[in-house]
């Protein structure tokens, strides 16, 4: 693998870099002399292969799980800027699409427009079905909600289309 800087030199490696064989070292001056191609090993807690050092000389974006400082994994492009050092930049991420209800499940909730159903409400969980049929403007009564201290309540899950949420209601 000949070096993407001046060209000659061929890609080393030591405990902690790719570096030009093109590299001197001037022991008068303590510093590298030649060509300064240097890639980290590891690149934003990621450990850089020499299968990808290969493929981001040769132009390529390579994918590679990150670990950020304080130790949470994440998704991140690499590639060579100008000066030939690594690039971090960010997967895009796909809009979820919605079903033929409309709906996109987020994980967490049922999403339809801008309003979004909780999948668990006061210790209920919520069916996609009634889901839709809430986000319809329907109303559901569940006698089996849980309040804070662990006894069941009765109460109705509502449209509230002025404020695009779901209210809860008490039928007294
Ligand atoms: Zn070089």
């Amino acid at each position: 693998m000949n070096c993407p800087i001046c060209q000659e030199g061929e890609i080393k490696e030591n405990e902690r870099t790719y570096y030009c064989s093109n590299r001197k070292y001037n022991k008068e001056l303590e510093e590298n002399e030649g060509c300064g191609f240097q890639i980290w090993k590891k690149a934003f807690g990621a450990d850089v292969t020499k299968e990808d050092l290969e493929s981001l000389i040769e132009g390529e974006t390579i994918q590679k799980t990150c670990i950020s400082s304080k130790g949470s994994e994440y998704e991140g492009l690499f590639t060579l800027d100008d000066e030939f050092k690594i690039k971090l930049s960010f997967p895009e991420r796909k809009e979820r699409e919605a079903d033929k209800n409309g709906i996109i499940d987020i994980g967490k909730g049922y999403k339809k427009d801008d309003i979004v159903v909780w999948k668990t409400i006061a210790g209920k969980e919520i069916s996609y079905d009634q889901a839709v049929e809430l986000l319809n403007g329907g109303r559901i009564t569940f006698d089996d909600f849980k309040s804070r201290q662990g006894e069941d309540f009765k109460a109705t899950l509502v449209l509230n289309q002025e404020e695009n949420k779901i209210d809860m209601v008490f039928d007294n």
